[in-house]
């Protein structure tokens, strides 16, 4: 249903279908790939602490209180740090002001779906390069002429981890565009290209507090690069909304990050049941792919479709999330949850795999 009043490019959108989020309660939900544990309890107290006669006055508008817990975290300057309402958000800012040039912008083929949905927004061409048999990125790929690069470390939906030093030789190679690396999930098994930061004047590193700190619902993400990258940033949010984090969310995010015991402690339980949840796919027949994320990328055994799996999931009340694309329409990929939401989704798998 579109309308006369509509401007031409909107009506050329292909917008972004999120996971997802059912209003059933008792559902085990493990498509979207947030944390199973609630955020840190001093997040939460922090945030409690902002609701009085404050909430009358404008938040900081870059957030510097946030701006240094996460400087201090990642042993940055603050102004290497800047933070918006998602990291959804700091991508489109990015997209716009940093990825936008004659050459075509580079990502695999199969990763986070937002991207190409960015490049139609903002008229950025593009090119997806196939990820290798194996579901991985060949670093040689990209050593082609190119208005930038962008992928997600570890890559979504497949799990799968580059390591540092081929993101360095992706750095090295191309040293004229930015190259930026989205680590929704970097703290699920792999070391951060943040501490590259004081030697690339090209790289910008994305973060969100969604997975690994269990804040998907207050929506804050940030953006890690040299001053002059994060500038770019600065002049697109000022250009559009000036204060992206309101002052709950700027006092809930900086104590969470404030907080490493809880959030190490969460990190930790979430790749010991992931591990405990591929190798029971594993013996019921699945081909998982070995996952730095928390969720597993997973074939369905032989015979079997997807699609019917998922849905036969869902009949016992769990949710995973199936894509009916090109070469991933044999995967699922399911959220790692807390240990009673795994064996749950290893018992129901075992009955319909073996049925
Ligand atoms: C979840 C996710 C995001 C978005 O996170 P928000 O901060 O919740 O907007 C970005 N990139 C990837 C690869 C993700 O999986």
């Amino acid at each position: 249903m579109s309308s006369k009043f509509w401007s031409e490019r909107i009506e050329q959108l292909e917008p972004y279908v999120p996971g997802e989020q059912p209003k059933i309660d008792n559902l085990i939900k493990l498509n979207t790939n947030e944390l199973p544990f609630g955020p840190s309890p001093l997040a939460l107290a922090a945030m409690r602490d902002q609701l009085d006669e404050r909430l009358r006055l404008y938040p900081a508008p870059n957030g510097d209180q946030l701006v240094a817990a996460i400087a201090d975290f990642y042993q940055l300057q603050p102004e290497q740090v800047f933070v918006g309402n998602g990291s959804d958000e700091v991508l489109a800012h990015l997209f716009q002001a940093l990825l936008k040039h004659p050459q075509p912008l580079l990502f695999p083929d199969i990763t986070y779906s937002f991207y190409p949905v960015y490049c139609k927004l903002y008229g950025i061409d593009y090119q997806q390069l196939p990820l290798d048999e194996q579901l991985a990125i060949n670093v040689a790929d990209y050593q082609r002429p190119n208005g930038g690069i962008i992928f997600p470390n570890p890559n979504a939906p497949t799990g799968r981890l580059l390591p540092l030093q081929a993101i360095e030789t992706l750095l090295q190679s191309n040293r004229d565009s930015v190259v930026v690396v989205d680590e929704a999930y970097i703290d699920f098994g792999g070391d951060s290209a943040a501490a590259l930061i004081p030697y690339y004047d090209n790289l910008v590193v994305v973060q969100t507090l969604s997975k690994s700190r269990g804040l998907a619902g207050l929506r804050v993400g940030l953006a890690l690069g040299q001053s002059s990258l994060l500038e770019a940033l600065r002049r697109v949010k000022d250009s559009f909304n000036s204060y992206p984090l309101g002052r709950v969310e700027l006092a809930g995010a900086a104590a969470a990050f404030a907080d490493r015991d809880y959030f190490q402690h969460c990190c930790a339980a979430v790749i010991a049941e992931r591990q405990r949840v591929s190798e029971g796919l594993s013996s019921l027949g699945f081909a998982v792919i070995p996952s730095a994320a928390n969720f597993v990328f997973a074939a369905v055994p032989q015979g079997y479709d997807a699609s019917q799996v998922a849905a036969a999931l869902r009949q016992r009340g769990i949710i995973v999330r199936h894509f009916n694309r090109p070469r991933i329409d044999n995967y699922l990929r399911i959220t790692t949850g807390s240990d009673e939401q795994n064996s749950a989704l290893l018992a129901a798998l075992a009955e319909i795999v073996a049925a």
